[in-house]
Parts: C-alpha cells; structure tokens; sequence
C-alpha cells in the first residue's frame, strides 16, 4: 500500500499555501525589525557588523517561517488522520519549548485511507467501512478472521487464502 508510505517531500505537499505565505511574511517582517527598526534604536558599536548581523536576521527569520510552516502542517495533517484539528493546532502553538510539536508526532494516529468502494475515509484500525461496510482489511474466507494481504495461509484456521487482494 502506498498511502502507508510518506516520503518528505510528500509530507511538504500537504503544508497549505496559506501557510506559506504567512511564513514568507514573518520571515519579511523579522528582516524588517531586525536590519530597519533596531538599528535605529541601537548605538551602531552594540550591533555586530552589517554581514554577520543580516545572517543571524536571516536565520531568526527561517525559524520563525519553518514554525509557522509546522503548525500549517499540523493542521492539515491531524485533519487526514481523523484527529481534532483545532485542539492540536492550537496546542502546538500554546505550548512552550516545541513540546506541543514532540507530543504531536508521538501521538499522532496512523493516516485513515479511502474506501475502496465508497471513497470515505477510513481509520487504518477499522476493518470494514462505516458507510458502506466494505471489508477494508483482507479476511480469511473461511474463519472471517483478518490476515494481511499476502499471506498465502490463514495463520488461525490453516485453510488456504489465495484471496484477491484489493
Ligand atoms: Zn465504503
Ligand atoms: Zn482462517
């Protein structure tokens, strides 16, 4: 199954652009604060030289945007695992000292599949579909337990299960 495996690159697709775009602005307005706004308020010999001052700007900036990047991909991604989304979205924000991101990914729940025959979104713990009762985990034919796709024997019942994967 495909959907089970999730690449990085994959993981970076779901962040919404909406997200992005409040990244770019953050990482826009600590550059502002940091190169236009301190410098006005600070004697020039408190600051560390112009390249190495726009580099820590710079860096401050990615930060911010790759925090804001996260919470974005906490939102989306709780959704596709039938999660409450608000609750961890806020909760990643709230708590302090990326606590709320660690606790995040530990719990996270496994992301729900499509039905095969009705489309919904399915728990990966369910074993039928809850709108349309479709088998979603492969079943022994003879002692209705479930086995995984490739097993050739049932490993409770000893019966041969050459079923057809779907
Ligand atoms: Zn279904
Ligand atoms: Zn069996």
């Amino acid at each position: 199954m495909s959907q089970s495996k999730s690449t990085f690159r994959n993981e970076v697709a779901v962040i919404p652009a909406v997200a992005w775009w409040i990244a770019l602005f953050a990482w826009a307005l600590v550059q502002f604060v940091m190169l236009c706004i301190v410098p006005h308020h600070t004697q020039p010999k408190e600051l560390p030289p112009l390249p190495v001052w726009s580099l820590i700007a710079t860096t401050m900036g990615v930060i911010f945007g790759v925090i804001i990047l996260m919470i974005g991909y906490v939102n989306v991604d709780s959704k596709r695992r039938g999660m409450n989304s608000l609750l961890w979205t806020l909760l990643v924000i709230i708590v302090p000292k990326a606590l709320g991101f660690i606790a995040y990914f530990l719990l996270r729940k496994p992301l729900m599949i499509p039905c095969p025959k009705c489309g919904t979104s399915v728990g990966s713990d369910f074993r039928f579909c809850p709108k349309c009762g479709y088998a979603v985990t492969p079943m022994c034919a003879h002692c209705g337990r479930s086995i995984q796709a490739d097993y050739v024997c049932c490993p409770y019942c000893g019966k041969n299960v050459a079923v057809t994967a779907t």
